[in-house]
């Protein structure tokens, strides 16, 4: 039953004249592509059911607009694409639908690209497609899931997420002899979590690239949804003109909207909700003629890169790649409340010193409960037309900006509004709906992130031998809590941790044996709790550490938690580490309180693994807190290197602390850098090292006995210090 239209195919092409639309069912590789190369506008192209791995599907084929050529699964969610893997595509009136790219990686630039060789897809529709974790094992390759070359392109009701290595996830690549007139379409899209890479190359979208930015693309992105889209400052990346993004919704993204590159583009009737999550940012405005109108963006708390709306300074006479003068243009009938960063003329610098010039900023709402007013100014704005805003909190000289009491309730559609009347042509309209959930993506598909199955519950699993220790990680589930009793543990081996694991037990007393005693392998994350830890017995080489992540690429970022821990004996070797990271690995956080550590050799962190200017690092946030640390080699060596301005992190924070006898800390090009009410003692220096972008280093009311004074230092900026350091005793 199921071969009769692969034979009724053959007929047709064994007797000439397929004037009938054929639907064709292919079990192969050998068989769609003998398939595709036979087929006639109208045709169907059926991939049967099941694991369709390590292909490489080329989709180059000519339909007509009455009648496209149709590839598509034959039952849609049952159609997985995996292993090594990509769909190409050439030609024109194309049709793709329903396949699903799991359990795998792109075979080449992406794992769907509208071009073979030199030859670009024209008039083609891609629906219902699913791509979701399909990442390159090793987090710094670089690929896209979707690179789209060509014009006339739909992508619609699909669903992205989880990419977890290098790359923009969906681009839009437009370059010289290729078609730059794009007039594609993305819309009813959802673009689902995305974690923090650690690096530049995090974006969800990308359309085009600095060198053909000043010609108009015609890009339209509507009716999607955007959630957790973390990987880095820019969620939409846009490098072309002529572009629209509508209607979008915003959930709860690290990250912006940024009209990087490209003139006259329009943002507009889009929702951005951050729910004060960190990072979450809205619109940033450069280049000429943009307009941000009628946009509704809540508790976004984000700044600087991922402010709730910025009009960045440019450079005089830029270069394409760096950043043209924001000229003309529209800002208007935006609301944004509780932001806690609005800027105007961002980024000023000695190099981007050309003051925004002729853009209106009209009716626009900033209403805020926040104590602290958003506004800052860092360049004139006498360049901008301010015109009817309002805002309910001071603001600083040159802004224009009314400032009166404006009390907010909540409309039909979910959004705030004045309740006075005489506001009513204030901020965004009434209008506004976000896109549904159900309207977005394909209807089938249910990605095991929005699994209705009920995590394993975790378990508490009480452990009195070494060996029941080992097996206990070995077969831990996420969440399991392993209770050690009192008394000493020795391991021989390390330990490797694979899933998000508590090992806990006041009285238990860990000694290892190994190099390592905790190895962070993918998927692992690890909580300490009340153990005492001896490296007493560990071997006699340089570079043992307590923790250290895998030697191995890992994607999952993983965290460190360490509460009421103590860790002795550590220096009978130099280079003993608490924690050491790997290259291509990376930790969203590295947490350690109330813990004391005496006599390490190296450093409680050890996070220098990153090298090259690509700017990666390897821990997002680092948080100590109440640590007790006597002679101890370092207490943090923090490395990201390179000039590029994409990241949020590092952040490094040491509150509350006494260290004694010990090193200082060493952190370059970190982002973020809080040491407060800390006493150090006979120890060494603290050395802050800026780079790129607008660190933010506080040194604060700590006491500095027989120990040297804190030195922050500019690797480019050139101006005062950009540190604060402030009520510090020296003695
Ligand atoms: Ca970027």
């Amino acid at each position: 039953m199921r071969r009769y239209p692969a034979i009724l195919a053959a007929f047709l092409m064994a007797f000439g004249s397929p004037v009938l639309a054929r639907d064709i069912v292919v079990r192969s590789s050998a068989e769609m592509q003998a398939a595709i190369k036979a087929a006639q506008p109208g045709d169907q192209i059926i991939l049967a059911n099941g694991d369709w791995r390590d292909v490489d599907i080329q989709f180059d084929a000519q339909g007509t607009a009455a009648k496209p050529i149709i590839l598509k699964a034959m039952t849609p969610g049952k159609v997985i694409v995996s292993g090594a893997s990509a769909l190409r595509l050439a030609g024109r009136h194309l049709v793709v639908k329903d396949l699903v790219f799991r359990s795998g990686q792109p075979l080449g630039e992406a794992a769907i690209v509208t071009r073979i060789g030199n030859r670009w897809a024209e008039n083609a529709r891609l629906t219902g497609i699913v791509i979701d974790g399909f990442s390159n094992p090793d987090r710094r390759k670089e690929d896209h899931w979707v690179a789209l070359y060509g014009r006339n392109i739909r992508f619609d009701h699909s669903h992205f997420e989880g990419k977890q290595n290098l790359g923009a996830m969906f681009v839009v690549i437009r370059m010289p002899g290729w078609p730059l007139d794009n007039n594609i379409r993305l819309d009813h899209n959802y673009f689902g979590p995305r974690p923090v890479l650690g690096s530049n190359g995090g974006e969800t979208l990308r359309i085009g690239t600095s060198e053909e930015s000043l010609s108009p693309s015609g890009t339209v992105i509507e009716d999607n949804i955007f959630e957790r889209c973390d990987g880095e400052v820019e969620v939409i990346s846009i490098k072309s003109g002529g572009n629209t993004i509508r209607r979008n919704l915003f959930l709860r993204s690290q990250g912006a909207v940024v009209l990087r590159h490209g003139n006259g583009n329009l943002v507009e009737s889009n929702i951005f909700l951050g729910m004060g999550e960190a990072n979450t940012g809205g619109i940033r405005v450069i280049n000429r003629d943009q307009t941000v109108r009628n946009n509704y963006l809540e508790g976004l708390a984000g700044g600087n890169f991922t402010a709730a709306l910025s009009i960045m300074n440019g450079v005089p006479n830029s270069v394409i790649n760096r950043y043209h003068q924001v000229v003309g243009g529209e800002i208007a009938n935006n609301t944004l409340v509780n932001p806690v960063s609005i800027l105007f003329g961002a980024g000023a610098s000695a190099e981007r010193s050309a003051a925004p010039e002729g853009v209106k900023v009209t009716k626009n709402l900033v209403v805020t409960d926040l104590s602290h007013a958003p506004f800052r100014v860092d360049a004139p704005t006498t360049g901008i037309q301010f015109a009817g805003n309002v805002t309910n909190i001071s603001v600083p000289d040159g802004v224009g900006f009314e400032q009166k009491p404006v009390a907010l309730r909540r409309g039909a559609n979910g959004l705030l509004y004045p309740r006075n009347q005489a506001m009513a042509d204030l901020g965004a309209s009434r209008q506004l709906v976000a896109p549904k959930r159900s309207a977005v993506g394909p209807a089938w598909y249910r990605p095991a992130s929005q699994s209705a199955v009920q995590p394993k519950p975790s378990r508490t699993v009480t452990i009195q031998t070494s060996g029941a220790l080992v097996a206990a990680l070995a077969n831990a589930h996420d969440g399991d809590v392993l209770q050690l009793g009192k008394g000493t543990f020795t391991l021989d081996e390390p330990l490797p941790v694979r899933r998000d694991v508590t090992i806990s037990g006041a009285g238990a007393h860990i000694s290892f044996r190994a190099a390592t005693l905790f190895v962070m392998e993918e998927g692992g994350s690890l909580t300490l709790r009340g153990l005492t830890i001896s490296g007493k017995e560990a071997p006699s080489a340089v570079g043992n550490a307590v923790i250290r992540s895998s030697p191995r690429t890992m994607l999952t970022n993983y965290v460190v938690d360490i509460e009421d821990c103590l860790f002795l004996d550590l220096a009978h070797t130099t280079q003993f580490d608490l924690i050491a990271t790997t290259p291509a690995t990376f930790a969203g956080k590295v947490r350690i309180a109330k813990t004391q550590v005496t006599d390490l050799s190296g450093a409680v962190l050890a996070a220098t693994s990153e090298r090259g200017n690509a700017g990666l690092y390897p821990v997002e946030e680092i948080e100590f807190e109440q640590l007790s640390l006597t002679r101890v080699g370092m207490i943090a060596d923090v490395l990201r290197q390179g000039t590029d301005e994409s990241t949020f992190g590092p952040r490094f924070s040491l509150l509350d602390s006494q260290i004694t006898e010990s090193g200082g800390v060493r952190l370059s090009g970190v982002q973020v850098t809080r040491i407060s009410q800390n006493r150090f003692l006979r120890s060494a220096k603290l050395e802050v090292i800026h780079s790129v972008g607008e660190p933010s280093t506080r040194i604060t009311n700590n006491e500095f006995a027989a120990s040297p004074p804190p030195v922050v230092s500019e690797l480019y900026f050139k101006g005062p210090l950009r540190a604060e350091i402030r009520d510090n005793r020296l003695q």
